[in-house]
């Protein structure tokens, strides 16, 4: 405790899960010192797509996804990679991760992702209103693009459960779609145009500008990597770093596709993956569409962010070390040609991210069994960025002693056994 009686809490990692916790935990009188061996948001909530994607509820394992796996891994331009040397230490989690690709258990896991996004918008409101940050939230609607007709109507398992989760659209024509988003050539003739969703027009700077906030009100990032953790006798936690250890009443691990590292340290195996993906940031672009758009035969994201515009998608898996791979950077930049037949630019930025990804497609949100002022906020998938606030904020009532209004068990840490 503080000498005021305040609760004095560490989070570990600075993304927009982090730095969400934070905020929620400083604005319920705790003393906050974020921990993070980056600057703040320099992570996988750098260099994301921005879509507060409120109806994304789908995980990536569904029906059907096995037979299709060796047609996107040959398919020149397809959505996923793998480096092959990387097999050995993929199966154990990529076994439980297709054995979760059922008709029932996906249903079951949308149905527990959809709390955690459904509101996001709202949420973001919450965390950033009134705050330098707001300036890059806005609502937006979100348009996923198809070859034709029929390519929708076959996804027909994913849509209705994005229906049944309370997600509304309409459809579009090829006419419809150039009029929405000027310069699109003629190769996508089917839209679904989803409804008030929102956008981050720069994810990286969002974080930092609410991580500036943290500190202007008085909490404290400090740049340091964690290592591992100590317990007082008296329920305090003291999180050892490569620079000086930081003591507090309560620790959050928020430290992205890494966390599971940590969790170990505190005997919880998390199956937990870097589903690695990419963007290219063009340069001066002559066309920026209005809003973000999925490209769903390439599963990549064109949106309007950092002033110009960004395609960002892929799933690759090859764990957290390995450097880039130059392929699914060149994919991008042609998907985008095929989206924009006419647009030049002068030159690109490329960046590979990680994904935090569990082997059930559900975040851990919630209190250490064994520990039980340790907390654990990470494995947000393809979603992080949609629901880090709403994550912030159930993580901050379960530590100042709030009942948080949905049901936490379906994130719990001991559930993989
Ligand atoms: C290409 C791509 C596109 C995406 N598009 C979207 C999108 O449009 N919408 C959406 O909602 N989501 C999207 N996502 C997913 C989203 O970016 C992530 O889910 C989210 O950023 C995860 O946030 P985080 O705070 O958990 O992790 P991160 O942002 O990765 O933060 C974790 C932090 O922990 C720190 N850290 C780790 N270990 C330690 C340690 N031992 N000590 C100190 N610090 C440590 C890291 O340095 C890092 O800063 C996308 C992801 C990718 C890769």
């Amino acid at each position: 405790m503080t000498e005021g009686g305040a609760k004095k809490v560490t989070v570990v990692g600075a993304g927009i899960v982090g730095i969400s916790c934070a905020l929620h935990l400083q604005r319920r009188g705790c003393a906050v010192t974020v921990v993070d061996r980056l600057a703040p948001g320099e992570g996988a909530s750098f260099g994301n797509a921005g879509v507060l994607a409120s109806g994304s509820v789908v995980p990536v394992p569904t029906p059907g996804l096995i037979g299709k796996v060796p047609s996107m891994l040959m398919d020149p331009l397809g959505p996923l990679y793998l480096r092959w040397s990387y097999i050995p230490r993929l199966i154990p989690w990529l076994v439980p991760y297709m054995r979760n690709s059922g008709a029932d258990t996906v249903a079951r896991i949308a149905g527990h992702i959809a709390p955690l996004l459904f509101d996001s918008v709202e949420q973001h409101q919450a965390l950033a209103g009134g705050t330098k940050a707001e300036k890059w939230l806005r609502g937006s609607d979100y348009l996923y693009l198809f070859t034709e007709r029929e390519k929708f109507e076959g996804d027909g398992f994913n849509w209705n459960l994005r229906r049944r989760n309370g997600a509304v659209w309409e459809t579009l024509d090829d006419a419809a779609i150039h009029d929405l988003v000027p310069g699109s050539g003629s190769k996508y003739r089917f839209g679904v145009l989803m409804k008030n969703h929102g956008m981050i027009t720069d994810p990286g700077r969002y974080v930092k500008d609410l991580a500036d906030t943290l500190i202007e009100t008085g909490g404290r990032v400090v740049r340091t990597e964690a290592r591992g953790f100590g317990f007082g006798g008296d329920g305090t936690v003291r999180l050892e770093t490569t620079e000086e250890p930081v003591d507090a009443d309560a620790v959050v691990i928020a430290a992205g596709a890494w966390s599971a590292r940590l969790t170990e340290r505190l005997g919880h195996r998390v199956p937990l993956e870097s589903e690695r993906g990419y963007h290219v940031q063009l340069e001066k672009p002559s066309i920026v569409p209005p809003i973000p758009v999925m490209m769903t035969d390439g599963k990549c994201v064109a949106a309007p962010i950092a002033g110009g515009l960004r395609v960002a998608g892929i799933v690759e898996f090859g764990g957290l070390d390995a450097p880039a791979n130059p392929r699914p950077l060149r994919v991008l930049i042609e998907r985008v040609r095929q989206l924009f037949p006419g647009i030049t630019f002068e030159g690109h930025r490329e960046w590979l991210g990680h994904r935090p990804a569990t082997t059930d497609s559900l975040p851990v949100v919630g209190r250490s069994p064994s520990h039980p002022n340790v907390f654990f906020a990470f494995g947000h998938h393809h979603v992080g960025l949609t629901g880090g606030p709403k994550t912030g904020r159930l993580i901050a009532e379960l530590i100042t002693g709030s009942q948080p209004n949905i049901d936490l068990t379906p994130y719990r840490v001991d559930r993989f056994g």
